[in-house]
């Protein structure tokens, strides 16, 4: 009799799962688009909330973070902290956005020993990669060297909600961690929503949290280096296991001077574009604002550096795309990495 009862209750059971993973598979995906950061996100989830509903929380939520750290904003707080001169910057009272950013990039400046550098912004602005235009014709190495001294991020300090810094000259720039910041807070506000199988990308940097449609891991396709974007074509497909990636590369985004050609990421030390024989960085990490601001510091760093760098953190794995001695274009993957290489060669 004990026994029948058993069963029946185990049955039961059974039923109750087969309903729940009946419910949980028919729950529909839907796709979301938009503009942000000077660039474009998308997300794709796994919910019943309306995507409406949902876009106009992303956007909210973005347009907040932007309003706190995006320099393209006149009336931003990372403007108002740029053009605060060091008497008045105590008046600015920072939202926790803003601390969030700050915080994450000391930590990241430190254990990148300052190749990811948010206080590189009157040089961003020299090589004409800030928010005004490029007007020089030919490079003042004198005053890249001058620019250099107001680039100490250690002269920045956040003191309750305020921060203050050394020289009215001295300006912040987050756009290296920022777009991967951005991904990281969608993902907790899709999370707080009861989603937990979405995909996020901002610009290019993602997060993945369970599976996508077809009930499989999130895949995502990382160029080839090619700087039209109508010739775009992938080299490696990777898959995500609840992981952020993010990739660097100086070959869309340049200017020229004269004859030469510079890319974005600047060499704190040299105060320089840094020249790489790194083509591609991409960082796989639990956080995107991480993997983020560490695929920067890599291009800075150069192949051998940012391969000891990523070595020395348990948390990251890297996929490189780099040119070796001979000019040779090589490829590099972490062990443990979830990725299928389409052709170039292997390290
Ligand atoms: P992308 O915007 O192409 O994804 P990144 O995430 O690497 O590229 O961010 C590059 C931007 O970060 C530059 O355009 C510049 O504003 C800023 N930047 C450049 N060099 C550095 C650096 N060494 N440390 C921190 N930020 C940097
Ligand atoms: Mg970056």
């Amino acid at each position: 009799m004990q026994q029948k009862v058993k069963f029946k209750q185990l049955l039961s059971y059974i039923f109750i799962l087969l309903c729940w993973v009946g419910c949980v598979k028919s729950v529909p995906y839907c796709a979301i688009t938009g503009k942000t950061m000077g660039t474009t996100y998308s997300i794709k989830c796994q919910s019943i909330i309306n995507p409406q509903i949902l876009k106009f929380k992303v956007d909210s939520l973005l347009a907040e973070i932007n309003q706190s750290v995006s320099a393209y904003i006149p009336s931003s707080t990372i403007s108002q902290v740029n053009k605060a001169t060091t008497n008045e910057i105590s008046n600015i009272i920072l939202e926790d956005v803003f601390i969030d950013n700050f915080n994450l990039s000391k930590q990241l400046y430190t254990k990148t020993s300052g190749a990811f550098n948010p206080a590189l912004a009157p040089l961003i602005s020299y090589w004409g990669f800030g928010y005004k235009n490029l007007t020089q014709k030919n490079v003042d190495t004198n005053l890249v060297q001058q620019l250099i001294t107001r680039c100490n991020f250690d002269d920045f300090e956040l003191h309750n909600k305020r921060i203050l810094k050394k020289q009215n000259e001295q300006h912040l720039d987050f756009n290296a961690v920022a777009k991967g910041y951005g991904v990281d807070k969608v993902a907790e506000l899709l999370h707080i929503e009861g989603i937990t199988n979405f995909m996020v990308e901002i610009g290019g940097e993602i997060r993945a949290s369970g599976k996508n449609a077809a009930q499989q891991p999130w895949t995502i396709a990382i160029d080839k280096p090619e700087k039209n974007l109508n010739n775009r074509s992938f080299n490696a497909i990777l898959k995500l296991d609840n992981q952020s990636v993010a990739t660097s590369g100086n070959y869309r985004n340049y200017r020229k001077i004269g004859d030469k050609q510079y890319g974005h990421i600047i060499n704190p030390f040299t105060g320089f574009p840094q020249q790489t024989n790194i083509i591609s960085a991409s960082i796989i990490a639990k956080n995107c604002a991480e993997a983020d601001a560490y695929a920067t510091a890599c291009m800075v760093l150069g192949f051998q550096k940012a391969k000891a760098l990523v070595a020395q953190n348990n948390n990251l794995k890297a996929y490189f795309i780099y040119k070796d001695e001979n000019g040779a274009v090589l490829t590099f993957s972490s062990k443990g990495l979830l990725i299928h290489e389409l052709n170039l060669r292997k390290n």
